[in-house]
């Protein structure tokens, strides 16, 4: 199995002065850039729309980052088509050409990453270094999917003398990806390219708020030679196109990352057989979590309390993975509390391009006052640990932490996608994984602690897709912790993980009497 040598691509060393110089030149290169318009991608061809939105920067909105044509339900139905038409010719590529284009789309994007990393900062207001990693998550994307559609594709013989079995797997048809604003290129282009790579004509409807950074996978994989109608850019409302391409009966497959409530929607649309349809859908929705950190009284407290941090308010909570309940064991609670209190102090807060944030804005004024009425609920609910002070120019939060939170609490349940942190205290271990288990989600999780026995009870009883042990519990990596939940976290297989091609292929199997 190829996946542990692969090798990822490599983050930016920021602490060479020219690699932050470069990022300077870079920014006022793209700053240049700043307000074009962006067409969907329909069988080779960049068409007009009749309506478009701004894309604007959440440090500082009045900035517009592009402006996006998005699609009517007409021109869906014609990239449907065209998707149809392109099918047979790509289901007959061999899979080494396909994985040919992804490897060069890999290598196009390692070419302009201090570029597409602008955009990412400048279009959803990510701290710098972390749209670096975002870059080197898609490149790996990129390459380990393409090895895993080689190995995919030798098929397995299971002949014996006189008869030859063959197993071996073809493409699903037409698929549908729907991506989230928070890993607005990396998420896109993994569900993108696993689809592309297994033989799928494949419509990529990006979130709303990253449109932009979406046409830069467009132009790439344009420039990689993805042939036309075989990939489209299909930027448009999620309630009107995203709904039209589930509901639609050509549709295979549906690849969606986004909230629990989009993907328990989608789940169920799909599920309905249309007139004419003549299969099923084959859903994999990667959802929400609600994800917790145990601190117990053997911790290193040092590392707890930065790893907390980190994962509670790295690109302000809005990673699917961070941190946003604290477990800590009665005997150190308060220690932790005032330790806790004191780091979030020290977080720089400001404009995400500056290369001093910690913490940038949220993605959008919707975003900023759903977090702020949790805030508000949090303070009826629970005590104020420390909150900061946030820039009141762009999309910004105060940081909060909240002690004596009840597990029960709203802010301890519902998912916030926001710089908020609910600390939650606990007599024993025991209650501890009750704790942790106690939501609808099963994302990430992690365990702070020197004692063998609970790291082992944690291994078995954490109900999370990816646990993390004495670290932080953000920033999975391709091929080395491949990523996912399940309960209300999704339905699917990990990204970047073996399993994944899997979902986007139909096995099949032929014996030869001989
Ligand atoms: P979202 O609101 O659910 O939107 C996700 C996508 O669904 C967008 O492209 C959206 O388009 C589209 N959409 C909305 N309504 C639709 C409908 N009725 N039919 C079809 N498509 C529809 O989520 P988000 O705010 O972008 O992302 C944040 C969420 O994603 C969080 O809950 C986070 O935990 C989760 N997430 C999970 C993972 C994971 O791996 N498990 C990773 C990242 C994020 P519009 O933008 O046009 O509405």
């Amino acid at each position: 199995h190829p996946s542990p040598l692969f090798a990822n691509a490599a983050d930016v060393d920021f602490s060479k002065m020219e690699h932050r110089e470069r990022s300077q030149q870079v920014f006022a290169a793209v700053r240049q850039q700043l307000g074009k318009t962006y067409l969907p991608l329909i069988n080779g061809e960049y068409v007009n729309t009749q309506q478009s939105i701004d894309s604007l920067n959440p440090s500082n909105p009045s900035e517009i980052i592009g402006k996006v044509g998005l699609l009517s339900v007409e021109q869906a139905e014609q990239a449907m088509q065209a998707a149809k038409t392109a099918f047979p010719a790509w289901k007959r590529t061999p899979a080494s050409d396909r994985a040919k284009i992804l490897r060069k789309a890999a290598d196009l994007m390692e070419q302009r990453r201090a570029e597409l990393s602008c955009w990412i900062v400048l279009e959803v207001g990510k701290p710098v270094r972390e749209a670096d990693a975002e870059v080197s998550e898609a490149i790996d994307f990129c390459r380990y999917y393409a090895d895993e559609m080689e190995r995919l594709d030798k098929g397995v013989n299971y002949d014996i003398p006189g008869e030859n079995n063959r197993y071996h797997y073809q493409p699903r048809g037409i698929a549908v990806v729907i991506s989230p604003w928070n890993f607005p290129l990396a998420i896109a282009t993994g569900m993108t390219v696993a689809a592309l790579v297994t033989g799928n004509c494949t419509l990529l409807k990006p979130a709303e708020t990253s449109s932009v950074i979406a046409a830069k996978l467009a132009e790439i994989l344009v420039d990689a030679g993805i042939p036309k109608g075989v990939f489209q850019y299909v930027p448009g409302k999620g309630s009107q196109v995203g709904a039209y391409f589930v509901n639609h009966p050509d549709t295979h497959l549906i690849a969606f990352t986004g909230s629990q409530e989009v993907g328990c929607r989608i789940y169920a649309d799909a599920a309905i057989l249309k007139p004419g349809q003549k299969h099923l859908k084959r859903v994999i929705a990667e959802m929400g979590g609600k994800n917790a950190i145990i601190v117990d009284e053997s911790a290193d407290l040092d590392q707890a309390v930065a790893g907390v941090v980190q994962s509670a308010f790295g690109y302000s909570g809005q990673k699917c993975s961070a941190c946003s309940r604290v477990i800590v064991l009665e005997p150190i609670y308060e220690t932790f509390i005032q330790r806790v209190a004191e780091a979030v102090r020290s977080l720089n807060i400001g404009a995400a391009e500056l290369p001093s944030t910690q913490v940038g804005p949220v993605i959008d004024a919707t975003a900023q006052a759903r977090i702020k009425e949790y805030i508000e609920k949090g303070r009826a609910e629970a005590e104020v640990a420390v909150e900061l002070s946030a820039p009141d120019t762009g999309y910004f939060i105060d940081p909060v932490v909240f002690s004596e939170v009840s597990p029960t609490a709203t802010i301890a349940q519902e998912e916030i996608f926001g710089p908020v942190v609910a600390v939650i205290r606990v007599k024993d271990f025991a209650e501890a994984i009750a704790v942790a288990n106690g939501t609808n989600y099963a994302l990430t999780g992690g365990i702070y602690s020197r004692t063998p026995s609970h790291i082992d009870i944690a291994q078995q009883e954490f109900e999370v897709g990816n646990l993390y042990i004495n670290r932080t519990i953000t920033g999975a990596i391709v091929a080395r912790q491949p990523f996912g939940g399940f309960k209300l976290s999704g339905v699917g297989s990990k990204a970047g993980g073996p399993d994944y091609l899997l979902q986007f292929l139909e096995p099949r199997h032929s014996t030869e009497n001989i």
